[in-house]
């Protein structure tokens, strides 16, 4: 990490605290979803203001009206796609980075979609800046996901869609996987939506609360 961002001694602290009450909270699949959350500096990707509770189990409020997910959302989706570090990902809804950081470091590729300009520029400095060189953002409506790169392995959507957009399932490859929160306004179900031969299958993993996924084949608003 550059040393122009500071990542003292305390911070350090909590951030392998809030990974063994991670490792309590839930049975990981992949082991390296943890230790990049261990490594990545979540108090650099939420307002100054909010940088002591960085390390709590929460999401957290950031510019533009959105919220940085939850680290066990964050692990939790990340393990779900179960990729290896040859696998190219598309992210849709960048937000703070913080996803894009922790993607970055268990696959290959990351292609991730921001659509609000503010947020996708400076997502996209701050993973600059701390040395991510295989992740990449753009700005615009991910609801078309992002077919110059097509097909994924993986697909990690960080917002609520009323439906299963079906651009989305186009671009995963065989044996790729859709996780998605789908559901009301209010409420969603995360499910993980596996491509196969003649189709693709759904499983659910429970409930969830995410920002609205708003464009084309997500909310209108
Ligand atoms: N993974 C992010 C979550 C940010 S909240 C983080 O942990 O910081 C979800 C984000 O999805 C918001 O920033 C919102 O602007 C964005 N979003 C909503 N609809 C979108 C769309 N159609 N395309 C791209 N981004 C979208």
């Amino acid at each position: 990490m550059p040393s122009a961002y500071p990542d003292t001694p305390i911070q350090q602290r909590h951030r392998a605290e809030m990974v063994d009450r991670l490792r309590h909270q839930h049975q990981f699949r992949d082991q390296r979803v943890l230790k990049a959350l261990a490594e990545t500096p979540r108090h650099l990707f939420v307002p100054d203001i909010l940088r002591s509770n960085a390390y709590g189990d929460h999401s957290l409020p950031i510019d533009s009206g959105q919220t940085i997910s939850q680290p066990l959302m964050v692990a939790l989706q990340t393990d779900l796609l179960e990729l290896t570090d040859r696998d190219r990902v598309l992210e849709i809804g960048a937000g703070s980075g913080y996803q894009t950081a922790i993607l970055a470091q268990v696959a290959g590729q990351v292609f991730a979609l921001e659509r609000l300009p503010a947020l996708a520029r400076s997502a996209d400095r701050l993973i600059r800046d701390l040395g991510y060189r295989n992740a990449t953002i753009r700005c615009f409506d991910g609801t078309y996901g992002w077919s110059e790169f097509a097909p994924y392995r993986g697909i990690l959507v960080a917002a609520g869609a009323p439906s299963i957009p079906s651009t989305l399932i186009d671009q995963l490859e065989v044996g790729g996987r859709l996780v998605i929160p789908v559901g009301t306004e209010r409420s969603q179900r995360l499910l993980r939506i596996t491509r196969n031969d003649d189709g693709s299958t759904t499983e659910d993993f429970g409930p969830c609360q995410f920002v609205k996924l708003v464009g084309k084949f997500g909310w209108e608003s």
